[in-house]
């Protein structure tokens, strides 16, 4: 469980508690939060703890001791991906948010891991080397974004060891017309551009139907959380972005469509809540409890709306059509420059408006190379990073 202290590590270890006879967490991986960690390690008893940061390491080792528990205490980047390719689990359960968790999920994926994957960045920094190293891993892929476990739901099941890290090939992708990923617009849904110059990060934070982490949290408010998804969902199933279309829909029970070439359309629905992707990767093609409960159409309003995206109030979306589209290093470009952002904002740098700008300026900056390495992708990475960091540096503090 890497991320496990954050929103979808907490969920996930909700569904591994409810299971003892079926699921157990052997391995804890997060950023610094040794307290969170470890009240975790005493709940699930797992047999190896992790933090990212190193300076943590003493903390995690004596909390560990002190709590009696068994459980060895290890820190940094390079443990993380040490345990998440080794033999101590068979699933990895990949929540990092950010850039930052690549390396740990690409060793997920190169040592042939049931890979639930949550952690989209990494696929829109490096989808298809991850994908590429997944299918010859062996690994079994399994998207924990609920548009794409709703997508992933909609297909035929494949076969264990398809070749495909279990997703569909290219006689399935001939079937699919398009996908149709559904947005709930977030907490500024139906507002102008104008009226988003003054919003505040509580604002920002404040998502109508999901509890997320902070960045997310921030990309839904942005719509760069749709965009993403876009990418996301290009290299998890194989189509062009000009097959993958996006619609506005406020209640999110419908979590995304899957449209044939016979015309059939077919949608997965279900409450807002992440333990049902959860579960579906957990136990595929099994189904086991979540702790979700079932949907009451007429309980939750009894309706479903749908509107376009409006892409002149949230240009997020359409920047991240036009990096799938260049391709290369642009998507790359986009990840990098947008976490900077994004953490600007959360830190009160630069105002909402400024996270698209920024985004764009570093993309026109920094146009789309060929991007056939990781040590290519790494590099077009940092040198966004530090091109929208020092636009950062010299923006005026907002009021
Ligand atoms: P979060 O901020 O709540 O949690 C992030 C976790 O990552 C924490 O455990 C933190 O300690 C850990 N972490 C941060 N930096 C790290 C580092 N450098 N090394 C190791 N661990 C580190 O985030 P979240 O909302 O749980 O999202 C996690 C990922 O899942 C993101 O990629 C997000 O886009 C994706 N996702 C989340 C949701 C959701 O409902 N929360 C839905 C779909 C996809
Ligand atoms: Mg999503």
């Amino acid at each position: 469980m890497l991320g496990a202290t954050g929103s979808i590590g907490t969920s996930a270890l909700d569904v591994i508690g409810r299971h003892p006879d079926r699921l157990r967490a052997t391995v804890l991986a997060a950023g610094c939060n040794v307290e969170a960690l470890l009240s975790l390690c005493r709940r699930h008893r797992p047999l190896h703890a992790v933090v990212a940061d190193e300076d943590c390491f003493e903390a995690l080792r004596d909390g560990l001791r002190e709590a009696g528990l068994d459980t060895r205490a290890h820190a940094g980047a390079g443990a993380i991906e040490e345990l998440a390719a080794s033999g101590e689990c068979d699933t990895v359960v990949a929540a990092i948010v950010g850039a930052a968790g690549l390396p740990s999920t690409l060793a997920a994926a190169r040592s042939g891991k049931r890979l639930l994957l949550a952690n989209k960045e990494s696929l829109v920094l490096a989808g298809e080397l991850l994908m590429a190293a997944a299918r010859e891993g062996g690994a079994t892929v399994i998207p924990i974004d609920s548009e794409h476990n709703a997508i992933f739901q909609c297909l035929p099941p494949q076969p264990a060891g398809n070749g495909n890290a279990g997703l569909p090939d290219e006689a399935m992708r001939a079937q699919v017309a398009r996908l149709v990923l559904t947005a709930s617009g977030g907490p500024f849904r139906g507002r102008n551009r104008d009226s988003l110059r003054q919003v505040t990060v509580e604002q920002a934070v404040d998502h109508p139907n999901w509890s997320m982490g902070p960045k997310i949290s921030v990309d839904s408010a942005t719509l760069m959380n749709k965009g993403l998804e876009v990418i996301e969902a290009h290299h998890l199933f194989g189509l062009p972005g000009s097959r993958i279309d996006v619609l506005v829909h406020p209640q999110s029970l419908v979590h995304s469509m899957v449209e044939f070439v016979d015309g059939s359309t077919m949608a997965q629905l279900g409450l807002p809540d992440m333990r049902t992707a959860l579960a579906v990767g957990f136990a595929w093609p099994d189904r086991i409890g979540s702790g979700v409960g079932g949907l009451d159409l007429l309980a939750c309003g009894g309706r479903l709306d749908f509107e376009p995206p409006d892409t002149a109030a949230f240009p997020c979306l359409a920047l991240a059509f036009r990096a799938l589209e260049a391709g290369g290093t642009a998507p790359a470009v986009l990840n990098a420059a947008n976490e900077v952002a994004v953490s600007a904002f959360l830190q009160r740098r630069v105002g909402f408006l400024s996270i698209a700008a920024l985004v764009e300026e570093t993309l026109a900056a920094l146009p789309a190379t060929a991007a056939g390495s990781l040590e290519v992708l790494r590099e077009a990475d940092a040198a966004a990073r530090r091109h929208v960091g020092a636009l950062v540096a010299d923006a005026p503090v907002p009021a």
